[in-house]
């Protein structure tokens, strides 16, 4: 009896973390989207103020965009952690959650995660 009802939670319970991780997936990919638009939007205000001011101090703009890197890279991490199939984007291979290397063994393109 104590099997039957230990074999059912099991089996709830693994698909509860398998949706569990497809919507912390897309969390993450979302947020990783927000970082990079940030960083494209902080880029272009460096810009804008370099062009009216060449000689002005940039360093917490350029430290806004190092921060935002360094948490995509921390989210990039956490997807590598909750589902590791990297795709290739070129020649379509996938390889398991144990291949990894940032790129592709076959054609070399830099893979993304799946
Ligand atoms: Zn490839």
């Amino acid at each position: 009896m104590a099997g039957i009802f230990e074999k059912i939670s099991g089996a709830g319970k693994g698909v509860s973390d398998m949706s569990k991780a497809a919507s912390d997936t897309n969390n993450l990919k979302k947020k990783i989207a927000y970082e990079q638009e940030r960083i494209q939007e902080v880029m272009q205000e460096i810009g804008r103020q370099y062009y009216a001011n060449p000689k002005g101090d940039y360093s917490a703009l350029c430290a806004d965009i190092d921060d935002r890197k360094r948490r995509i890279n921390s989210m990039k991490a956490d997807l590598h952690s909750l589902k590791g199939l990297r795709v290739c984007g070129t020649c379509g291979t996938k390889f398991d959650e144990k291949y990894t290397f940032e790129f592709c063994g076959k054609c070399g393109t830099r893979l993304t995660i799946e």
